[in-house]
């Protein structure tokens, strides 16, 4: 299958859609999080009140970064050309849903997805758990085979794999995974290029 077949297109938004400005080591040391150490895994293991006092202290600080959202280069254009031709499109982000849509509003994309299709860290298991495209996939009645899956780290490529769906890497200059990845672009514009 060509890239230019696929009509069914599921973004990851931090550092793919968006300039990535996350700082996970600081993210780490402010909820006492040991470096080496998944966040979203280490909080779904510790007690249910440190740990809801730390999502909400995560979620204020990833509304601040979502509030400043910067799309990455040429992420506006590949998505508007995407959704001009009619394809589907989704999201599955490690973000919370609602910081998700305040993140694509920021960037002007808000109308290019359907309310639905945009699955944060609490609608479907996180990514590299593919259950986030397994659920896109019911809901578009597509084969996983049809779908793609772009993000700018191993988690989405790993996700898409579990998944069956294809994979793009996006916003690296080279790509440290080969296996994972059916296509590279080293941005936006690159990827627009493939389509
Ligand atoms: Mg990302």
């Amino acid at each position: 299958m060509s890239l230019c077949d696929v009509k069914h297109w599921v973004f990851d938004m931090d550092g793919t859609l968006t300039v990535a400005v996350h700082d996970f080591a600081a993210i780490r040391v402010a909820l006492q999080i040991p470096p080496e150490d998944d966040i979203l895994t280490h909080l779904a293991a510790l007690p249910a009140d440190v740990a809801e006092a730390k999502h909400a202290w995560l979620l204020e600080h990833e509304r601040e970064l979502a509030l400043g959202s910067i799309a990455a280069e040429g992420a506006v254009e590949l998505v508007r050309e995407l959704a001009g031709r009619g394809y589907r499109l989704g999201i599955l982000t490690r973000n919370a849903r609602e910081l998700a849509h305040i993140t694509l509003e920021a960037i002007g994309l808000a109308d290019c997805f359907a309310i639905e299709d945009v699955l944060g860290r609490d609608d479907a298991p996180h990514k590299p758990d593919p259950g986030g495209l397994l659920k896109l996939a019911a809901a578009w009645d597509v084969a996983p085979s049809e779908m793609v899956m772009v993000g700018d780290y191993r988690f989405d490529l790993d996700c898409g794999r579990a998944a069956g769906t294809k994979t793009v890497l996006v916003n690296l200059p080279e790509n440290p995974w080969p296996e994972l990845a059916d296509w590279h672009a080293e941005d936006c514009v690159a990827l627009r290029r493939m389509i």
